[in-house]
């Protein structure tokens, strides 16, 4: 059995639901399960309808509303042939418009949107694209039934990032797999699950990745693979660098060092699952499926330059504290991790060099200003004392990372790196690498950027196998 996730934009117009529906047809061998996304672009468009929700912009809403309806509605017209088939397709959508009418209504009139009515808000792009995509499997004679993973995936919070509970999903997933067995085709809606008392939450923004391993892991899938509008992994953008090719074999490690760091191919959370049980995840393009795309597995082939791949992350804030007050006294840090944390603001990269004289933070661009104001609370004291000079944010900024399993065993990569960078005349800002030894990260000036990951990508050779 595989798993088969696919992506917004891989059933984003009726020419890729068409083409994708056609994959799962050719791995019908293969015992598939689709996961499936929203269809492009919907999932923003709901929760954006439900801001305007919030405002009390009814106008707004409606025609938010009609046109995510006249979406789907257009598909159904060009995929679905016979009229008996659309006219069944249209009457099992049905209670999923009134829902949603009244879910929008019910906003608009409190003019309040909780996280757990934004995960219900957020839910109905996949329970419109799995019906139609269901039926366009029936439609090519594959039989296939629209499942909702509420009724499968159970977590244990509500609201966002919701923590799986795998023994019950585990539980819930054997008639998912009787199904399978008897040659059918489970459809199932990603992001999506339920408390055990059913009330609707999600895996967060991206999560149907991650709804495809943990399925994946309960049905012991023999390969996971994350269908997507890219050809893998790739070494770079290659937006940046024209050269950049893709990895036909990463490990578990790096594949989740790298979607944390730029790479966004894959949800973070999608490994750990597949990896628990050594299931493979292949990465594939649903615009070119004959490609091999890329291999995730415990082990990949390790090249003689150890690095894999060069990413920028820009959007982000160099925060630094400073001042001799903080030589020897313990506790500095923590407390400017306690102070950021009670915002939910999450550190990106951190560093405190052995003179105690200053701590550095990267942070989301977004979350500059309330970590400065933040550390200024937590640290009045002692700026008052003079203990701390200040607390500055750089703003345009960007992180460059390095990853490869390779790197732990040979030396040089970060003089290599820097002696590139520093050639190219470029700044660095802030420098950390991990213990594991995966990731090597610095920190630049956002217009330094593309050039930095230029000259490393060349350095290392990526772009040639
Ligand atoms: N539709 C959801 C989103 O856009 C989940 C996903 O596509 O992975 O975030
Ligand atoms: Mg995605």
């Amino acid at each position: 059995m595989i798993v088969m996730k696919f992506g917004g934009t891989s059933v984003g117009t009726v020419d890729r639901i068409r083409a994708a529906a056609g994959v799962v047809q050719a791995a019908g061998e293969l015992s598939p399960v689709v996961v499936l996304s929203a269809m492009g672009g919907v999932t923003d468009r709901l929760i954006d309808a439900g801001e305007q929700a919030i405002a009390g912009n009814a106008p707004e809403v409606a025609a938010s509303m009609a046109e995510i309806r006249r979406t789907h509605e257009d598909a159904i017209a060009a995929l679905i042939v016979a009229e008996d088939d659309r006219r069944a397709l249209r009457r099992d959508l049905e209670p999923v418009w009134e829902e949603m009418q009244k879910v929008f209504t019910g906003v608009l009139l409190l003019r309040e949107l909780s996280p757990r009515s934004r995960d219900l808000v957020a839910s109905f792009g996949e329970r419109l694209s799995v019906p139609i995509f269901a039926a366009c499997l029936n439609q090519n004679g594959v039989a296939a039934d629209a499942v909702d993973a509420r009724a499968i995936i159970v977590t244990r919070d509500e609201a966002d990032f919701a923590q799986v509970d795998f023994a019950e999903t585990r539980t819930r997933a054997r008639d998912v797999a009787s199904s399978v067995r008897t040659g059918r085709v489970p459809v199932i809606t990603g992001f999506l699950c339920a408390t055990p008392e059913g009330v609707t939450t999600t895996l967060g923004r991206g999560g149907s990745d991650y709804s495809a391993s943990v399925l994946g892991h309960c049905l012991e899938a023999d390969e996971i693979q994350i269908w997507t509008d890219v050809h893998g992994v790739m070494t770079a953008d290659p937006r940046i660098v024209p050269e950049a090719r893709v990895l036909d074999r990463i490990s578990y490690k790096e594949a989740a060092e790298m979607s944390y760091f730029g790479a966004k191919v894959l949800h973070p959370k999608t490994i750990l699952p597949a990896a628990d049980l050594d299931i493979p995840i292949r990465i594939k393009n649903t615009f070119d499926p004959g490609r091999d795309g890329t291999l995730v597995t415990h082990d990949s082939p390790q090249n003689h330059q150890g690095v894999k791949t060069v990413t920028s992350i820009p959007g982000v804030s160099l925060v630094s504290i400073e001042g001799r007050g903080m030589i020897g006294v313990p506790g500095t840090a923590e407390r400017a991790f306690g102070a950021i944390a009670g915002l939910r603001i999450n550190v990106l990269m951190f560093s405190q060099g052995s003179s105690e004289q200053h701590i550095s933070l990267v942070v989301g661009r977004a979350d500059g200003p309330g970590t400065v104001r933040a550390l200024r609370r937590e640290f009045q004291p002692e700026i008052e004392k003079r203990q701390i000079d200040g607390i500055s944010e750089i703003s345009d900024i960007a992180i460059i990372a390095l990853v490869g399993a390779g790197m732990k065993s040979i030396p040089g990569i970060a003089a290599r790196t820097f002696t590139v960078i520093g050639e190219a005349g470029i700044n660095i800002l802030m420098i950390a690498q991990g213990s594991s030894e995966l990731n090597l990260s610095l920190v630049v000036e956002q217009k330094d950027a593309a050039e930095a990951v230029r000259r490393i990508h060349a350095a290392f050779d990526l772009g040639t196998r």
